[in-house]
């Protein structure tokens, strides 16, 4: 635990130059000191040991069984004694017949190709115009759209849902109708690519400078088209896509017990809103840090600034605020100091707080408030935003299915996710209803876990997440180097999969600790669900307890799939839907952020040909999956 020292204020305080020296993190360095006592030591979390034994059981290759009484946490032995086969190409196309396995080896083949998937709005624009809607429609059909997508509508996807079920895997329905407009309408219309002005506020590092964006970004909206990013037209459209998520979240109900359904925040409240509104939060972050300043390897979480010095501070800058006051009424006499989850609460009641809510303007060397381009009624839209979601999420806990809410690009991140915590925080008391999503390629996916986690344990509700990689890799570099800010992504593949890892093993700890948890390792790297599982084991979670689910895309990794729900555990397909012509972007986006995934399909490839080979010698070419 770390605390900031009751110190008389520096010398340097009572200078005219206060607010520059403040903001010279050096000096504010020199000037809060933390004491530092050890930092607890993570415990075996209760292991449960039988527990370990059964998952262990289930998944050792017989005759391996039998190590009871033996502490098997990080033990090399006992990880070689877990084994999901993922060679096993009969059990992996059980549930399909012939035709789809040959299907799958060619469009495998087809995005193996770079100037396919690089030219691949191109070539279907083309395919469209020379062959026609109808003949192009049906080729789809057959190719790409009855690889990756389920069918046109709830009803139609219901039989795949149902056989995929009959196998053991479960469905996270997602509506992947995309706007795919003309440039004529990019022009007209309003997206997610707008100026976030806040010029000279604190802090101007990449995390400002990303949510500042205008014609350039303006200029570069068929990206966003391709990275499936909603076109905000009015408040009812947004109502309008809330309604089809609806429809979704039903057909989920209705078509399997504890399914899910995805939804995107984008469609849901205007991206511009989102975007200011992240850029709120991020900059009222970062005051807590230069406030608290950061020493050196100390995680957010362990920052503490005391109130009676935040308050001097406050008044010395210029502020009038009750900062003591507010915090002592919410915390009660006792506290005496607060940490970064305190000081984003002062958003929660920023109605209340509006007063509170400032923040340094270097340029204009003084405080200034935080909120000071927020209209009444752009107040009122995020509130509507909420409101949505908070209908899905009733929806959802109606019909007994899981919301799972996407992640999208860094400038909207933030926002989604606080949007998502306040649904969390109401729906998820007893059991986890909304999941959110943390993206894993971003440098800082341990520090949202992390910091997320603790408000679930403070605030008693169930932390739910998806873990996922991420899927604008290039985008976000692309537009980071347009302007100029630092890339929010880990430099190589290498780090993104040691921060998966990372954020992973703490998450499992979590569930082991206090079984409240729950966790989507979203995933088709084989690596990775081989950590799951080996963690699992050691921490005795079994598959049964049903808290760390896995899940892949439709049309992609059976042979992870199919094995791990035969080994008795909870995956789950992404399994979008909707009508040929309009997911298309969604095809395009299979295509573009699984490219390195599809080189490495090789071995995907060779389980397809190894399985088709084995029916045509053994007389099954024919085989039917029954169900
Ligand atoms: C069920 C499911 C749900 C998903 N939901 C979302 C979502 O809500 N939001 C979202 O953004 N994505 C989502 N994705 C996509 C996901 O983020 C990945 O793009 C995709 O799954 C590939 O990652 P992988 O772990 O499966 O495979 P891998 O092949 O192991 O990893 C590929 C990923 O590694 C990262 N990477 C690759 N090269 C580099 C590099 N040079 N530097 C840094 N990182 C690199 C990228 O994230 C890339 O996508 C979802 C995926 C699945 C399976």
């Amino acid at each position: 635990m770390f605390c900031l020292k009751a110190m008389p204020a520096p010398a340097w305080v009572n200078s005219d130059t206060l607010l520059k020296r403040l903001l010279s993190n050096r000096r504010l360095r020199s000037s809060v000191t933390f004491s530092s006592t050890t930092r607890p030591e993570k415990t075996d979390h209760g292991r449960n040991r039988s527990g370990a034994q059964r998952a262990s059981a289930r998944l050792q290759s017989p005759g391996k069984s039998g190590r009871a009484g033996k502490d098997r946490t990080n033990s090399s032995s006992a990880a070689n004694e877990i084994s999901v086969d993922f060679e096993q190409s009969q059990e992996a196309y059980r549930s399909k017949d012939s035709l789809e396995l040959l299907r799958s080896l060619v469009v495998f083949k087809l995005c193996s190709y770079d100037f396919l998937v690089d030219k691949n709005e191109k070539i279907m624009y083309l395919g469209k115009t020379i062959l026609g809607q109808k003949v192009f429609d049906q080729l789809m059909k057959m190719t790409f759209y009855g690889q990756f997508v389920a069918g046109e509508d709830h009803i139609s996807i219901k039989p795949l849902i149902q056989k995929n079920q009959a196998f053991g895997v479960g469905s996270v329905l997602d509506y992947s109708v995309e706007e795919d407009i003309s440039q004529k309408e990019e022009n007209q219309k309003e997206s997610s690519s707008v100026s976030a002005g806040g010029e000279g506020s604190i802090g101007k590092g990449y995390r400002e400078k990303n949510y500042e964006t205008g014609r350039q970004l303006g200029d570069s909206q068929r990206e966003v088209i391709g990275t499936c990013t909603y076109f905000y037209a009015d408040e009812a459209k947004c109502d309008q896509h809330m309604e089809t998520f609806m429809k979704c979240i039903k057909a989920s109900g209705g078509s399997s017990m504890n399914g899910f359904s995805a939804i995107k925040m984008t469609a849901l409240g205007r991206p511009q809103l989102l975007l200011r509104f992240s850029e709120v939060l991020v900059k009222w972050q970062q005051f807590f840090t230069f406030l608290a300043s950061q020493q050196d390897g100390m995680e957010a979480l362990e920052q503490r600034l005391e109130l009676t010095q935040l308050q001097e501070l406050m008044i010395k800058l210029g502020a009038e605020s009750d900062f003591l006051g507010w915090f002592t009424r919410k915390k009660g006499e006792s506290a005496g100091c607060i940490d970064i989850l305190d000081w984003s609460s002062l958003i929660d009641d920023r109605v209340n707080t509006s007063g509170l809510l400032l923040v340094p303007n270097v340029k204009l060397d003084k405080l200034e408030p935080l909120l000071k381009n927020f209209t009444t009624e752009e107040e009122n839209q995020l509130k509507r935003t909420l409101e949505r979601l908070d209908v899905l999420a009733k929806c959802a806990l109606k019909n007994g299915v899981r919301l799972m809410v996407d992640a999208e690009q860094t400038y909207f991140q933030p926002a989604i996710s606080k949007l998502t915590l306040d649904s969390q925080k109401i729906y998820n008391r007893e059991k986890p209803v909304v999941f959110n999503t943390y993206q894993c390629y971003l440098k800082e996916a341990f520090k949202n876990v992390t910091m997320d986690v603790e408000l679930s344990r403070r605030e008693g509700w169930c932390f739910a997440a998806k873990l996922v990689r991420g899927a604008y890799m290039y985008q976000e570099r692309e537009r980071a180097k347009e302007f100029r800010y630092e890339d929010p992504i880990n430099p190589n593949y290498e780090s993104t999969s040691t921060m998966y890892h990372r954020c992973l093993h703490y998450l499992l700890d979590e569930i082991a600790l206090n079984r409240k948890a729950n966790v989507m390792v979203a995933s088709h790297n084989e690596d990775t669900v081989k950590y799951t599982l080996k963690r699992m084991n050691e921490l005795g979670l079994l598959p049964t307890e049903n808290k760390v689910f896995f899940g892949q895309l439709l049309g992609m990794c059976d042979q992870i799939s199919f094995p791990l729900a035969q080994a008795g555990f909870p995956v789950y397909k992404y399994v979008p839907y909707g009508p040929v012509s309009e997911v298309m972007p969604y095809l395009s986006r299979r295509a573009q952020e699984n490219r390195g995934f599809m080189k490495g399909a090789q071995k995907e490839r060779e389980l397809l040909w190894k399985e088709l080979k084995r029916r045509l010698v053994s007389g099954e070419l024919l085989y039917r999956p029954l169900y």
